[in-house]
């Protein structure tokens, strides 16, 4: 296995529309096994899709819950969302966007169907965290970006506290994966970036995508 180089934007692959896995075969298993490898060593990310690794198939991997136990680890392709609740806006990040972080409206619970490395098709019901992080690998899918699902650059889009400013306690221990938080207007920056660093637990990865 070995670790891919993640595309940053605006690298025009990620704007391609992926196309559909037909064949299961010794290409895919190994693009699976790269990008799980991939996932796993960028601190904070828990999904990641084929696109950001310049490979325009519809296969995601994603583990919301830690590399060690790998519970909730999933090889998704050919994903489709059959049903989704209503929207909440969350913050999320991108290996994509590193510096940045989005204010993002998304479905806080999702059904979704995909097949897993085998073949077989299944269905998932999930939500919190899981269900941004799906939704944000599929639109990666088809060439959609956060800076597309942002209302206004200027309340939704968010730079990173950059390292050596006040916030350094914070930054420090950000992760540069996707992220998951919700917004709070009324806070400063620098406790907002606290938010999105899972300081007092390091096995718990709130980042994705
Ligand atoms: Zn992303």
């Amino acid at each position: 296995m070995s670790v891919l180089k993640v595309l940053k934007f605006p690298h025009p692959i990620l704007r391609e529309k992926c196309e559909p896995v037909i064949s299961w075969d010794n290409r895919l298993q190994k693009l699976i096994d790269d990008m799980t490898e991939t996932m796993y060593a960028a601190y904070g990310s828990v999904g990641l899709a084929a696109s950001q690794v310049g490979e325009t198939t519809r296969l995601i991997v994603l583990d919301t819950t830690s590399k060690t136990t790998r519970e909730d680890y999933k090889v998704l392709i050919n994903p489709t969302i059959v049903e989704a609740s209503r929207n909440k806006t969350m913050r999320e990040g991108c290996l994509s966007f590193p510096e940045y972080l989005a204010n993002i409206k998304r479905a806080t619970k999702v059904t979704f169907t995909a097949f897993d490395r085998h073949g077989e098709l299944k269905t998932y019901t999930v939500q919190g965290l899981e269900a941004i992080a799906i939704q944000h690998e599929i639109d990666h899918l088809d060439g959609v970006l956060m800076i597309d699902r942002i209302s206004s650059l200027k309340t939704d889009w968010i730079r990173r506290q950059p390292k050596g400013e006040t916030a350094l306690e914070f930054t420090q221990n950000t992760p540069t994966g996707n992220t998951y938080v919700e917004p709070s207007e009324s806070q400063p920056l620098a406790m907002q970036s606290a938010l999105v660093a899972p300081i007092s637990d390091p096995n718990r990865r709130s980042l994705p995508l």
